[in-house]
């Protein structure tokens, strides 16, 4: 334990960001990291549990030492801290800028003082590690002849391709978009996550011997079968991408648009000219509205925030959560309380106000020749859920309202992978058409396929498409080797 008074003498101080008026200028990170000695500080903090619940169960999915590089990090040995963080976590990188951190709501100074900032930490840790060169290329020193392909370069596929290469197997990665790294190249916006870091990984994994195949889709490009017959292996980490509908009058109006089509484009737009080329939806000048929150609603306020719209509002169906946690979310589980994201806090110094609306449902999209105008909608009511039943609600009469837009993004969730692969493979699917494997053996009905990340797991997150590539590493491994020296 670093400094036993610690959690006592000091107070949690975040990561700030940039001002929000000033950040909406540009794409750049938002991130104003703290100095390394106010780090340190804040490592100071940790009470290194009998019970660290921050690394385990509820807290970190993939079982950061959390404790032990706090303590680190408080002495000032950041070598050894980054060594111990890179045991458990393939890009701390990414997680240290992405994660919303269920370490944190299962900290237990969390219980009745403000978490310790565990996610920041680990950032500093990392970025510091390729500032000081400690980040250099690890080459197999033997390899064992095996090939394995993963179809899919997201968190998932790139995790697992990192355990696999480390063992000294031939790693392949396919990836359809003309850029690697999933959705953290082409989902999560530059402002989050600059997708500088997300190359660097990318170069690093290309120096230690990874082979990667961006503009090649597994299903035209290249056929499944053509795939099981070159490789001893193959793992589907194709994430889940086809997006929630909303199917109501005026659905096919222009101006009506899934989030991943508004993001996807402005981040290919940005690294290709700068968005010089206009190859993106623009929501400059507009009346936007974002349908859903999450992350995904959240990095579209954001990007249409840089874009300069006229106005945004963000649909919520649920009610407002609680601020404080509750018997609903009891200590230590992921606390699903207010916070104002980025992009709220971006619409709020803009516009003078959170731009969500909580318990509204769109009822239809408005238009006049072909275009969307407005939308309307009506206001909700929560049920309380009778035991064992689903939450419903019920419309409260007498509450429609019209909201000018002329530009509407559906952000309402993913509904489980595309059909190409699976169906050439011959893979099932489960009820609610995630890939079919269990957790653990990652092994699909197709002999030598395995799956990982959002495919498997539905849309989830980074952290986890980092453990489940890692998991499926060692269920290959060990399907290829008959043992495997890999961590779950
Ligand atoms: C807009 C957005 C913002 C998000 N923000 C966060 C966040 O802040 N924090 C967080 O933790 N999580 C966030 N998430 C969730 C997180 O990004 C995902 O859970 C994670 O990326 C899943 O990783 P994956 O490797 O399973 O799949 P993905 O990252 O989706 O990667 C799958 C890859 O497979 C490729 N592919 C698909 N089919 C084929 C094919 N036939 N041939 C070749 N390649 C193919 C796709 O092009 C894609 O690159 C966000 C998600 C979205 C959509
Ligand atoms: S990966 Fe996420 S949960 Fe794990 S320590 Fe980092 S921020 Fe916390």
């Amino acid at each position: 334990m670093g400094k036993e008074t610690g959690f006592i003498e000091y107070k949690r101080v975040s990561t700030a960001y940039r001002d929000p008026k000033k950040r909406i200028q540009d794409f750049d990170e938002f991130l104003q990291p703290l100095s390394e000695e106010d780090r340190k500080i804040q490592a100071a903090r940790c009470m290194d549990c009998g019970v660290p619940f921050c690394q385990s169960d509820n807290g970190c999915p993939v079982d950061n030492l959390i404790p032990e590089w706090n303590d680190l990090v408080y002495r000032g040995e950041w070598q050894e801290a980054f060594y111990r963080l890179i045991k458990t976590n393939n890009f701390p990188e990414f997680t240290g800028r992405v994660c919303p951190a269920p370490c944190e709501h299962a900290c237990v100074l969390g219980i009745n003082e403000p978490a310790i900032t565990i996610k920041d930490n680990e950032c500093t840790i990392i970025d510091r590690a390729y500032k000081h060169g400690l980040m250099k290329p690890r080459i197999p020193k033997r390899r064992t002849g095996k090939k394995i392909a993963i179809i899919g370069s997201g968190p998932a596929g790139l995790a697992s391709a990192d355990q696999l290469n480390q063992v000294g197997h031939r790693v392949e990665v396919f990836e359809r978009d003309d850029r690697i790294g999933g959705l953290l190249m082409y989902g999560i916006p530059n402002m989050k996550l600059s997708k500088e870091l997300v190359q660097r990984r990318v170069d690093l994994l290309s120096a230690e011997g990874i082979v990667f195949r961006p503009g090649v889709a597994v299903g035209s490009a290249i056929s499944g079968e053509k795939l099981l017959e070159s490789f001893d292996a193959v793992l589907v980490a194709v994430g889940s991408t086809r997006p929630r509908d909303l199917p109501i009058d005026g659905r096919s109006l222009e101006g009506v648009h899934y989030a991943m089509d508004f993001l996807r484009p402005n981040t290919k737009s940005l690294l290709d000219s700068q968005l010089r080329d206009g190859n993106f939806i623009s929501a400059k000048g507009k009346h936007v509205v974002v349908i859903g929150g999450g992350d995904t609603g959240n990095d579209c306020i954001g990007t249409a925030m840089r874009h300069g719209c006229k106005s945004l509002t963000n649909f919520e169906l649920l009610a407002k959560p609680p601020k404080e946690r509750g018997t609903q979310f009891p200590w230590p589980t992921f606390a699903r309380t207010y916070k104002l994201d980025y992009g709220h806090a971006e619409a709020a110094a803009v516009f003078d106000n959170d731009p969500r609306e909580y318990g509204i449902l769109s009822e239809r999209f408005i238009g006049e020749n072909g275009k969307l105008t407005g939308i309307q909608t009506v206001r909700v009511r929560w049920e309380k859920p009778m035991p064992g039943q689903r939450p419903s609600f019920q419309k409260i009469e007498g509450t429609e309202e019209h909201w000018e837009c002329d530009l509407a993004l559906l952000s309402m969730g993913f509904v489980g992978p595309e059909p190409t692969v699976c169906d050439q493979l011959g893979i099932t699917l489960d009820e609610i058409g995630r890939i079919d494997a269990q957790y653990g053996s990652f092994a699909t009905n197709v002999k030598k396929v395995f799956t990982a990340g959002d495919a498997r797991r539905g849309q989830s997150l980074v952290v986890w498409a980092i453990k489940e590539g890692r998991g499926a590493a060692k269920a290959i491994d060990t399907f290829l080797c008959g043992s495997s020296t890999l961590p779950d």
